[in-house]
C-alpha cells in the first residue's frame, strides 16, 4: 500500500492523529495490532478531558456512549480525606477502554482513515523520501510520513529517559465487591498508592502502584499474594477482597518517561510512545489526545512545507520536553502533599527527586505587585509556533525562568501584552490596557502568571512624589 501517512497504533493518540490528518486531506493508513474491542488500563477520565473532546469533535459521541459520570472522588491522601467533589462543575467519565478506544477508532475510519487490523508494524525503514513499514502479515506500507502511536510498546528506535522512579501497577478486575457509589477511590498507602473505580460494565478495577523492583521476577501465585496483601492494607479498597476476582492479577509498567528524539524529518512519536506521565493525575488519555492534535499539525507542516521541517521539529520537541517537565513537577508536588516523605523508599524516592526551583515557581504568591515593569531578562525573539494547522515563525518571549519560548498567553499574542509594560505601570492600568486583547479576569490571570515567573517585576509605587514598593 502507498499512502501519505502511516500511523501505527489505534489507541487514543493514534486514532486522534489519524483522524485529524485525514480531515486535513491526507491519505492515512492506520495499523492496529489488537483486534478491537481490547481491554486497556486508563479508565478514569477527569473533567479536564472535556475541552479536548470538544477540540477533537468527539464530545457528543463520548457523552452518548453511556459511560459512568462520577462527579466526585473518595480521597485518602495526606491531610486531605473524605469525599472531594469535582472542581470543574461537570463530571468526568469512567470508561471501559475497549468501548472508548473503539469509538475513537470508528470516528477515524468514518473520516477516511484506512484501518489495517489486527496486524502489527514490526519494522520501519526511514529514508529521505519517506518510510517503509513492514507489517506482521508481511505486507508493506509505503508512506511519506510515519507516526508511532504504539504507546509504551514503541516501534521506532527509543530515546527514552525516565522522569521518576520505576513504578509498576498491579491490577485486577472484581465483581460483587461490597463497594458503594460510582466514585473513583485514591489512597496513599504505606509503601504504595491505590486507585480503584467501578466501570460501566459493572466490574471494579483495583490497582496498586508499587516500586517496580517488588514485582520483578514474581511467579503468578507470588504476584497474586503480594497484590492481596497490599489490598488488605488499604482502607478504601480492602473490601474488594470480599468480592470475586475476574481473571488473573496483572502487572504493567507505570513509570513516567519522555522520549528525547520525538520527531525526525519523516517520523514522529505521539501519545505514550513519546511521553508517559504519572498515572496519579489520571490525565494520560487527555495528554495523549491533546498531543496527537499537535502531532497532526507538525506532520501536516512537514509533509506540505518541506522548508518548515526544522521549525516544526523544534516546536514539537520543545513541546514534549515542556509537557514532561510540567507533569513531573505536578506529580512531585502531589506525592509530597501526601506527607509521607519519611515512610520508606516508595515515598522518599518520589518526593526527593523534584526540582525545588519548579516548586518555588509554582508556589502561589500572596498578592500581586501594585506596579510592575518588564524584567530586563525578558527577550522577544523569533520562535516556531502553531498557527491554524501549520507551524510558522513568530515572535515569542524567552526568559531564564521559562522552560520554553511563549508566543501566546490565554490565546493572546505575547508581544503587545509585554510592550505595554516596557515602562513601570500600575497593575490596574496594565490590565485595563490589555482589555483590547482580552477580558479583565483573564488579564489578571495573565498578570499573575507573568509575575510568578519573574517576567514582570515589582516596580516602586509613587506615593506623594516618593517611591515605595508594595503589594496590592
Ligand atoms: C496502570 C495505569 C493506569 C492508568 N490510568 C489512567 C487513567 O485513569 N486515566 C488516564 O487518562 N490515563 C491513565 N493511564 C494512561 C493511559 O493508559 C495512557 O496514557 C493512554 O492509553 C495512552 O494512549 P496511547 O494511544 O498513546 O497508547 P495506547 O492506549 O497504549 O495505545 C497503543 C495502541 O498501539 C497498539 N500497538 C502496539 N504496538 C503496535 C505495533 N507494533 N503495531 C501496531 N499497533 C501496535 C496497541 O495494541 C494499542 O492499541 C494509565 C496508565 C497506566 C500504566
Amino acid at each position: 500500500m502507498t499512502t501519505d501517512v502511516c500511523v501505527a497504533g489505534g489507541g487514543p493518540a493514534g486514532a486522534t492523529v489519524a483522524r485529524r490528518l485525514a480531515l486535513l486531506g491526507h491519505r492515512v493508513c492506520l495499523v492496529e495490532r489488537a483486534p478491537f474491542p481490547r481491554a486497556h488500563v486508563g479508565e478514569s477520565l477527569p473533567p479536564s478531558i472535556i475541552p479536548i473532546l470538544d477540540a477533537t469533535g468527539m464530545r457528543d459521541r463520548v457523552e452518548a456512549a453511556g459511560f459512568l459520570r462520577p462527579d466526585r472522588a473518595l480521597i485518602r491522601w495526606g491531610a486531605r480525606g473524605g469525599a472531594v467533589r469535582s472542581d470543574a462543575n461537570q463530571p468526568g467519565f469512567q470508561v471501559d477502554r475497549d468501548r472508548f478506544d473503539a469509538l475513537l477508532l470508528d470516528a477515524a475510519r468514518e473520516s477516511g482513515v484506512s484501518v489495517l487490523q489486527p496486524t502489527a508494524v514490526v519494522r520501519v525503514a526511514a529514508g529521505p523520501g519517506g518510510c517503509t513499514a513492514l507489517l506482521r502479515d508481511r505486507s508493506v506500507v509505503r508512506a511519506r510520513f510515519f507516526v508511532d502511536a504504539t504507546g509504551r510498546a514503541g516501534v521506532l528506535p527509543r530515546a527514552r529517559r525516565r522522569t521518576a522512579p520505576a513504578t509498576a501497577a498491579l491490577y485486577a478486575y472484581w465483581t460483587a465487591a461490597p463497594l458503594e457509589g460510582s466514585e473513583t477511590r485514591v489512597e496513599a498507602g504505606e509503601s504504595a498508592w491505590y486507585w480503584g473505580a467501578p466501570l460501566p460494565a459493572g466490574t471494579f478495577n483495583a490497582t496498586v502502584f508499587v516500586e517496580a523492583r517488588r514485582c520483578r521476577g514474581l511467579t503468578a501465585p507470588a504476584r497474586d499474594e503480594l497484590y492481596r496483601d497490599l489490598l488488605a492494607r488499604s482502607t478504601l479498597l480492602a473490601s474488594c477482597l470480599r468480592g470475586r476476582l475476574l481473571g488473573p492479577v496483572r502487572v504493567c509498567d507505570a513509570s513516567p518517561f519522555v522520549d528525547e528524539q520525538p520527531v525526525t524529518a519523516t517520523t514522529l512519536k505521539t501519545g505514550e510512545a513519546a511521553l508517559a506521565i504519572d498515572p496519579l493525575s489520571s490525565q494520560g488519555v487527555q495528554v495523549a489526545m491533546a498531543g496527537a492534535m499537535k502531532a497532526a499539525a507538525v506532520a501536516h507542516t512537514i509533509v506540505h512545507l518541506p522548508n518548515r521541517v526544522d521549525v516544526a521539529r523544534r516546536f514539537y520537541s520543545e513541546g514534549i520536553a515542556e509537557a514532561s517537565s510540567r507533569h513531573a513537577t505536578l506529580s512531585f508536588e502531589a506525592y509530597a502533599s501526601a506527607g509521607r516523605g519519611g515512610h520508606g523508599t516508595f515515598w522518599s524516592e518520589r518526593t526527593g527527586t523534584g526540582d525545588p526551583e519548579h516548586l518555588t515557581l509554582r508556589r502561589r504568591i500572596a498578592g500581586l505587585p501594585r506596579r510592575v515593569v518588564l524584567s530586563p531578562l525578558a527577550r522577544l525573539e523569533p520562535a516556531p509556533m502553531l498557527e491554524g494547522q501549520l507551524i510558522q515563525d513568530g515572535i515569542a518571549l524567552r526568559h531564564p525562568r521559562l522552560e520554553r519560548a511563549v508566543a501566546f498567553l490565554g490565546g493572546v499574542p505575547i508581544e503587545p501584552l509585554l510592550s505595554a509594560a516596557a515602562r513601570p505601570i500600575d497593575s490596574d492600568d496594565l490590565v485595563t490596557r490589555w482589555a483590547r486583547h482580552t477580558v479583565p479576569p483573564l488579564g489578571w490571570h495573565i498578570l499573575r502568571w507573568l509575575c510568578e515567573r519573574g517576567v514582570l517585576e515589582s516596580a516602586p509605587t509613587i506615593v506623594d512624589g516618593s517611591a515605595q514598593s508594595g503589594r496590592g
